[in-house]
């Protein structure tokens, strides 16, 4: 059976072929099966912004689809950024981004986070599988590492003890929202086999 992944970015798409390669014959992308427009992601949650977009893209193209949608989640700004984590300073720009949170953070001492992924993997007659994975840290008060993207440097891993920017790709992923809920899909899969 065939797979559409429901992102154009290359990082994800290299990462989820490798996983996903075992559950599927082929694994196709957006600009394969001739998707060019948006989604947009209307939804309040990770979920519903995932369910919105594997929807779309399974019924475009009357196959499976994978969409993930993720963020960051700060328990002082009572969940903000978010679903708005990509935008939070209004256009998408990681450095204005990460102002933006420092400045709503100054003085306040309650600095825990998560970093969150859904995952839907929706069906063409409707079913669909949704997996969700996080992880926890805190955020510091200036830039550590060069790794990563969004909010990476301000993001201490209590898991790793150092910053998600400090940290390679494989440590990341070892301990990442979106690895967490990938792992999850695999597992799901595995036991629909
Ligand atoms: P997306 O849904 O995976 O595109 O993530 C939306 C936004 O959340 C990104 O543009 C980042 O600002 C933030 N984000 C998601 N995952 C990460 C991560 O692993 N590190 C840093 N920022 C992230």
């Amino acid at each position: 059976m065939k797979l559409v992944l429901a992102t154009n970015n290359v990082n994800k798409i290299r990462e989820m072929k490798s996983i996903l390669g075992n559950f599927f014959e082929e694994i196709v992308t957006l600009k394969e099966i001739g998707f060019n427009d948006d989604v947009e992601e209307t939804g309040d949650t990770f979920f519903e912004n995932a369910l919105i977009k594997a929807k779309a893209i399974s019924k475009f193209s009357n196959l499976p689809a994978l969409a993930d949608d993720s963020g960051l989640v700060v328990e002082a700004l009572n969940g903000e950024p978010g679903v708005y984590s990509a935008r939070y300073a209004g256009d998408h720009n990681d450095e204005n981004n990460i102002k933006k949170l420092l400045d709503k953070l100054k003085n306040v001492n309650n600095r825990k986070a998560k970093f969150v992924t859904s995952i839907v993997l929706y069906y063409p007659n409707g079913e669909y599988i949704e997996t969700t994975g996080e992880v926890y840290g805190n955020i510091i008060d200036e830039k550590r590492g060069s790794n990563g993207f969004g909010y990476d440097p301000v993001f201490f891993s209590t898991e790793l003890n150092k910053t998600f920017a400090e940290a390679s790709g494989e440590e990341k992923n070892s301990v990442s929202h979106r690895g967490r809920a990938l792992k999850m899909l695999i597992q799901k899969l595995s036991d629909k086999k």
